[in-house]
């Protein structure tokens, strides 16, 4: 099975970057935002792939070759001229930056075109996203950067409006679903945990079903109470949830599709979003949890952030 293949869903975003790419028009710089797990590294990847596979018409095509070295290299143990930047659950500080300009600053290994994806670009510091900013502006020539993000508005807005931004939407449950069939899921397993999996196919292969409907009834109930719950409760659930590091992403996310569902009708779940986003980004830069939880369930006017950042 190659990579080609396994690419599920994103007709949108796919069709705007392949249509750039046959003209001879790639951006030097991608944004692509959107849920966590649904494939934005993946389509990065293939436009990686794409732009140093070392057959001409690939790029018209649309389809890397998949027979030449440069494909062989980008399916196997790497290809020395893509350069990916993978912050785990640190900060991309300023020194990660400096390092990926440097090497894209050197002639490429193969003379031909240098690709850097970061993963997670959100979890850029200021300094590092000011270091970028003159990569973006200027960069090394045939050079394509891509800047992955579960949502535009945590990049700097200065960074982001040098960037060709490309929205991800969540996969649908039946493309969840046939990823998680390409992955060797059971049929019957695959169509329960694409139903839960909120459109994030890295999250039903994360996690196992019983999880997953914890967390969903969880956050459901935690979404249509909150602001009813008295301010004991609420700290109880703050402490709760801080306390418990490993599964605060899940639910934090499992809140979020509760919320988007109630948005609709519930004015409050819009403002309880906007927080949300607020501390998954104070959280990605490693504030005190329970303080960032706090500042999310006690619902205060201020939100109390400056405290925190
Ligand atoms: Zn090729």
């Amino acid at each position: 099975m190659t990579e080609t293949l396994s690419i599920v869903g994103h007709e949108r975003p796919i069709r705007v970057l392949l249509r750039a790419m046959a003209s001879g028009r790639t951006a030097h710089a991608y944004l692509f935002w959107g849920p966590d797990g649904c494939g934005k590294e993946r389509v990065a990847r293939y436009a990686a792939q794409l732009l140093l596979c070392k057959d001409s018409g690939a790029l018209k095509r649309g389809a890397p070759c998949e027979h030449c070295d440069s494909c062989a290299k980008m399916r196997g143990e790497g290809h020395p001229d893509m350069h990916l930047l993978a912050p785990g659950d640190k900060v991309i500080s300023v020194e990660d930056v400096r390092k990926l300009q440097e090497t894209l600053s050197f002639q490429s290994f193969e003379r031909g075109r240098k690709i850097a994806i970061i993963r997670d670009s959100f979890r850029m510091s200021r300094e590092g996203a000011n270091a970028l900013l003159k990569t973006v502006e200027e960069p090394p020539p045939e050079t394509h950067l891509f800047l992955l993000a579960h949502h535009r508005s945590q990049l700097l807005p200065t960074l982001v409006s040098r960037c060709q931004p490309l929205r991800f939407d969540p996969l649908t449950d039946g493309e969840v679903e046939e990823v998680l069939l390409l992955k060797g899921v059971e049929a019957d397993d695959a169509k329960v945990l694409a139903s839960l999996s909120g459109g994030s196919a890295g999250m039903a292969m994360a996690h196992d079903m019983e999880s997953l409907i914890k967390a969903r009834d969880e956050a459901d109930s935690v979404a249509k109470n909150l602001r009813v719950m008295s301010p004991a409760e609420r700290l109880e659930l703050s402490e709760r949830w801080s306390k418990d590091k490993e599964s605060l992403p899940l639910r934090l996310d499992c809140l979020e599709r509760s919320l988007r569902r109630m948005q609709a009708d519930d004015p409050d779940a819009l403002d309880t979003m906007g927080r949300l986003f607020t501390v998954s980004a104070l959280i990605e830069r490693n504030v005190n949890l329970q303080l960032a939880l706090d500042a999310l369930f006690l619902l205060e006017d201020d939100g109390g952030w400056e405290e925190l950042v």
